[in-house]
C-alpha cells in the first residue's frame, strides 16, 4: 500500500491486489514506528493518523521471575516521534487506501488473489467473483509476505534462517485503564515466555512454544495452558475466561528468511517477500515500509519514462540489503540471548543476560536498544514527489 500510494503520487500507474476482502484481521503488526510517523508527515497524513485509535508505547518492559527491567526507552530516540504508536492495522491500510484513491492512476482491487504471472510481464489473479484475469504489467512487485507466490513463481529461493519458536496469540480482556500510554512488556519464567501488548480494553498476549510443537501442545488440553499463561502473566480466572478451548488460540509460524536476489526479469520481492522478519523487537512493518519507500524512491523515474531495467531493481536490493541484514542479525542475537534460553527454562532473575543487566544499571543505554528497536540502521527518504502538505478531505 505504500509503494502503490507512493506511485501513484508520482503519476506511475498501480494497481495493488489483495486477497481478502478488506484488510480486518487480528494479530497483524500493529506497531508503527518512528520512520514510519516521520513518513506519515511527510506525506501530508500525520493529522488524520492522529486521529485513528492508537495506544503509545514509550517503553518495553522485560519481565525475569521477579524482576523488572526496562529493555528500551524510546523517549530517548533522536527525531519528533519519541515512542511507537500502536494502530489497528486495518485502520493503517484503510489511512493509506483513502489517501491512494484520491490518486487517478491508483487502483486497488480487494479479493483479488494472485495466481500466477504472465509470461509477457503481469499477474493472473482470481477476482473477487472468482473470475481469472490477466493484469498486463510492466513489474510486479511481490509485497505478498512471507509465503510469497510471487517470489515462488517468479523462481526467486529465499535463504532460510534457523528459528526456535512459533507463537500462540491470544486476546485477554484487561481491567485496569493505564491511560494513553500503552504498556508492553516480556515475561520469562520458569520455560515459559511471553509478551503482551495493551490495545485499550484487552491485551493483545503472545506465548511463545518452540517450534513444530503446536500439535503436541494442544493435546495436552486446554487447561494445561491457562495453567501455564496464567502463571506466567499472574492471571487468574477473570483475565482467563476468553481462552474457552483452542479455536481462542491462534497459531502464527514464524519464519526468517532472505533473498540472495530480491528480482528476476519484470519481478521485485520487498518486505517479508523478501526478507521474512521473526517477531522478535517488532521491526517487520518498519522494514518492509522502508522497502517501500526506497524502491518508489529508485523506481519511479524509470517506470514512467519506460526505461526500467534489472540495474534499477538491483539498486532497490542494494540500498534495502545491509539496513535488513543488520535487523535480521540483531533479531538471531535475540532468539539465542532471551528466547532460546528462556524455552530451555534457563533465564530466571539470575540469568538477565548481560546486554541487559547493564542497560539496567545505566540507563542512558536503553536509548541504544531504543534506537535500534525503534527507528533501525536505515531511514528512508521521502521522495519530493510524494510529498504533501496536511491533507484534508
Ligand atoms: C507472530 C508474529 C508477530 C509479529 N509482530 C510484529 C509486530 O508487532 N510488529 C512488527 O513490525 N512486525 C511484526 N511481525 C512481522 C510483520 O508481521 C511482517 O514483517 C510484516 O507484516 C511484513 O509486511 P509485508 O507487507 O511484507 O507482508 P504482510 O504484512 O504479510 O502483507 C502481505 C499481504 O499480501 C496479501 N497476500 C498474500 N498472498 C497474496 C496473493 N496471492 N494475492 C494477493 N494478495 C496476497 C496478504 O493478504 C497480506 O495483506 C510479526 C510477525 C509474526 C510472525
Amino acid at each position: 500500500m505504500v509503494l502503490g500510494l507512493l506511485l501513484a503520487r508520482a503519476g506511475v500507474e498501480v494497481t495493488v491486489l489483495e486477497k481478502h476482502k478488506d484488510f480486518f484481521r487480528d494479530f497483524r503488526g500493529d506497531t508503527v514506528h518512528p520512520p514510519t510517523l516521520m513518513l506519515l508527515d511527510e506525506l501530508g497524513l500525520g493529522d488524520r493518523f492522529a486521529e485513528l485509535p492508537s495506544k503509545r508505547l514509550e517503553k518495553m518492559r522485560m519481565v525475569f521471575g521477579g524482576v523488572s527491567i526496562v529493555a528500551a526507552d524510546f523517549s530517548r530516540v533522536p527525531g519528533p516521534h519519541k515512542y511507537i504508536e500502536m494502530v489497528p492495522q486495518w485502520d493503517f491500510l484503510n489511512l493509506l487506501a483513502e489517501a491512494a484513491a484520491v490518486e487517478p492512476t491508483f487502483t486497488l482491487r480487494m479479493g483479488a488473489e494472485v495466481t500466477g504471472l504472465c509470461e509477457g510481464g503481469g499477474v493472473r489473479y482470481r477476482d473477487s467473483e472468482g473470475v481469472e484475469r490477466d493484469l498486463a504489467a510492466t513489474l510486479v512487485v511481490g509485497c505478498d509476505g512471507r509465503d510469497s507466490l510471487v517470489r515462488a513463481k517468479a523462481g526467486l529461493v529465499p535463504d532460510e534462517y534457523d528459528v526456535p519458536m512459533d507463537v500462540w496469540w491470544v486476546r485477554v480482556p484487561k481491567f485496569e485503564e493505564t491511560g494513553e500510554v500503552a504498556e508492553v512488556f516480556g515475561c520469562f519464567a520458569n520455560g515459559l515466555a511471553g509478551m503482551t501488548m495493551d490495545r485499550g480494553d484487552y491485551y493483545q498476549t503472545s506465548y511463545l512454544i518452540r517450534k513444530g510443537q503446536d500439535e503436541a501442545l494442544r493435546a495436552e488440553g486446554i487447561e494445561k495452558f491457562r495453567e501455564r499463561i496464567g502463571g506466567l502473566f499472574g492471571w487468574g480466572e477473570r483475565e482467563l475466561a476468553e481462552i474457552r478451548d483452542w479455536d481462542d488460540v491462534k497459531l502464527l509460524k514464524v519464519r526468517m528468511s532472505k533473498l540472495p536476489h530480491w528480482y528476476s526479469e519484470r519481478v521485485l520481492c520487498i518486505g517479508d517477500a523478501a526478507h521474512a522478519m521473526s517477531p522478535a523487537g517488532g521491526m517487520g512493518v518498519n522494514v518492509a515500509i522502508q522497502d517501500a519507500v526506497a524502491a518508489a524512491r529508485i523506481l519511479a523515474a524509470p517506470l514512467l519514462s519506460g526505461t526500467l531495467t534489472a540495474r534499477h531493481l538491483n539498486r532497490v536490493q542494494r540500498r534495502r540489503n545491509f539496513a535488513v541484514t543488520l535487523i535480521q542479525l540483531q533479531q538471531l542475537g535475540e532468539h539465542k540471548m532471551l528466547i532460546e534460553p528462556a524455552l530451555d527454562g534457563r533465564l530466571n532473575e539470575r540469568t538477565i543476560p548481560l546486554p541487559l543487566r547493564i542497560s539496567d544499571r545505566f540507563p542512558m543505554l536503553t536509548a541504544v536498544a531504543a534506537f535500534f528497536g525503534g527507528i533501525g540502521p536505515l531511514r528512508e527518504k521521502t521522495p519530493a514527489f510524494a510529498r504533501r502538505g496536511t491533507m484534508e478531505g
